[in-house]
């Protein structure tokens, strides 16, 4: 299994037509290729989790890096004793299958199973510290082919070089895992390897396009930069091939879980627009909002800098007082939460939050009503569209899920257009907010999530051809675990997809 992630599929499907993404598009050619849907769709944080468990986020709760826990008044990174998250891979490690992992993003640390895995190798979506079982791994491959630390992604607009810079790395990146894959590989016969290339991700972030370019662009830097993103998914398209070509393995899924495409995301001002709609009133100048202004004062670079030193629960806090403005979140009806796509919106509930307003039932059905139909009155000053395409309440999407109480209540969808176009917000009950960074996203990232992934399934037990519509994210561990002939887990959700039907020995069979 070789993640690509967040490769946008509408750009593997072009570039693989194309001839820019050979080795992606042979693998298509002999196998399968289908979109995957993702619970992305409502929580942009939610699919790695997802991939995981074989579960939808109404079962394993985790839709960010750090969320609201209740019991702390707090918004904190999930842990293993309050979010548990099992995670397929790991659990076929100790039913009898040799498993190697390098770089699986949004899991717990690593632990001891039959198998070897990489942890933080080159990815940022991390709950613990860079590590590897077995321990010494990680120290052995950072000598044997040089660190390959991503940097935390700086959530700041950028000069043009530091983007090209950032290109460079992400090829040297993604070379480097590649040769680590490869030579643990090579090392023994695995039955399962999962790899993570993490470069897409933060590639389709900060170059999708040159919406969260800081200062004048030359016209050799615009060339490079339209170009600089295919540059990195051709850097994966050659390691998938190395790989596929050293490994030769029975089935080879390529794949990725969510999607990329222009930043809609209007997150940097949904909790003044919040504020504005529980005040019920309306500002009549344009007021820039308190967490504007709060992050104004202290530029992002510094801020990048004076977390880079401090301990990691300490650097959460940073952002969650800088994102949401140190607001007192006990005291308020209803709070934003920390959050990069969707907007996040919890409802202070008596009985279940300890400082609880707002009870259950009818009142709990009128604020949700009446904050869904306020914040759609938001549209864009020039073009009088709306920038609110969808309130959700999350126990709508999952009516039977256990963890319910652990999302958000209310889940923002923004309208599907760039949000960089704006310069104002307006609001006819609620007034004026500027967008904080016209022609550009305040956040620096000009790419942001989209809901669905691909999966491209190949080698030699996988049947050409094979039907892959309608697959999901939660399809993939019954899917593998199908092709290791193991028994699916009683709490996934998912069905195996028709490549393993085709191919691998049936659950419980011995295997040769
Ligand atoms: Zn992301």
């Amino acid at each position: 299994m070789i993640a690509l992630d967040a490769a946008e599929p509408s750009l593997v499907e072009r570039w693989m037509a194309e001839g820019r993404l050979p080795n992606l598009a042979r693998i298509r050619e002999r196998g399968s290729y289908g979109r995957l849907s993702s619970s992305a769709e409502w929580m942009a944080g939610s699919p790695w989790p997802t991939f995981h468990t074989g579960t939808d986020p109404g079962e394993h709760a985790h839709y960010h890096f750090v969320q609201w826990r209740k019991e702390d008044l707090n918004i904190v990174r999930p842990s293993p004793e309050w979010l548990p998250m099992p995670t397929f891979w790991r659990e076929a490690g100790r039913s009898g299958r040799r498993v190697l992992a390098i770089d699986v993003p949004s899991a717990y640390g690593p632990q001891a199973f039959d198998g070897i895995e990489v942890y933080g190798w080159c990815n940022t979506d991390l709950l613990a510290e860079p590590a590897s079982y077995p321990p010494e791994v990680f120290a052995q491959a950072r000598r044997r082919y040089g660190s390959s630390k991503m940097p935390d992604e700086r959530y700041s607009m950028e000069r043009p070089e530091a983007l090209l810079r950032l290109r460079d790395d992400l090829i040297q990146w993604t070379d480097r895992t590649g040769e680590l894959a490869r030579d643990l590989m090579d090392a023994e016969d695995w039955d399962l390897c999962l790899v993570n290339l993490t470069a897409p991700h933060r590639g389709g972030h900060k170059l999708w396009d040159t919406t969260a370019v800081r200062g004048e662009v030359s016209s050799e830097a615009r060339r490079e930069l339209g170009h600089a993103l295919l540059d990195v998914y051709t850097a994966c398209d050659r390691v998938v091939g190395r790989l596929f070509d050293s490994a030769d393995p029975d089935a080879v899924l390529v794949f990725s879980l969510h999607g990329m495409g222009p930043n809609v995301s209007r997150v940097p001002i949904l909790s003044e627009m919040l504020d504005r709609v529980l005040a019920g009133r309306s500002e009549s100048g344009a007021s820039p909002g308190l967490l504007h202004r709060l992050r104004a004062t202290l530029p992002n670079e510094w801020r990048a800098a004076v977390k880079g030193l401090l301990p990691t629960k300490v650097q959460d806090q940073l952002t969650v007082y800088w994102r949401l403005g140190g607001k007192d979140l006990g005291a308020l009806r209803a709070f934003p939460l920390v959050a990069d796509l969707q907007g996040y919106i919890r409802i202070n509930v008596a009985g279940r939050e300890p400082e609880g307003i707002i009870e259950p039932g009818p009142e709990y059905d009128r604020l949700c009503e009446e904050l869904a139909s306020s914040l759609a009155t938001f549209v864009d000053a020039d073009s009088g569209e709306s920038i609110v395409a969808e309130v959700v309440r999350s126990h709508r999407l999952y009516p039977e899920g256990t963890r319910v109480a652990d999302l958000p209540d209310l889940i923002v969808k923004w309208a599907n257009t760039p949000a960089s176009s704006h310069r104002r917000i307006v609001s006819p009950e609620h007034g004026a907010i500027d967008w904080p960074s016209p022609g550009g996203h305040p956040d620096g990232r000009s790419g942001n999530h989209r809901g669905e992934g691909f999966l491209l399934a190949g080698g030699p037990s996988v049947p050409s051809g094979a039907p892959l519509n309608g697959a999901r994210v939660v399809d993939l561990a019954p899917t593998v675990y199908s092709m290791l002939g193991l028994p699916a887990r009683p709490e996934w959700i998912g069905s195996e997809l028709s490549i393993a039907r085709a191919s691998g020995p049936s659950p419980g069979e011995e295997q040769g």
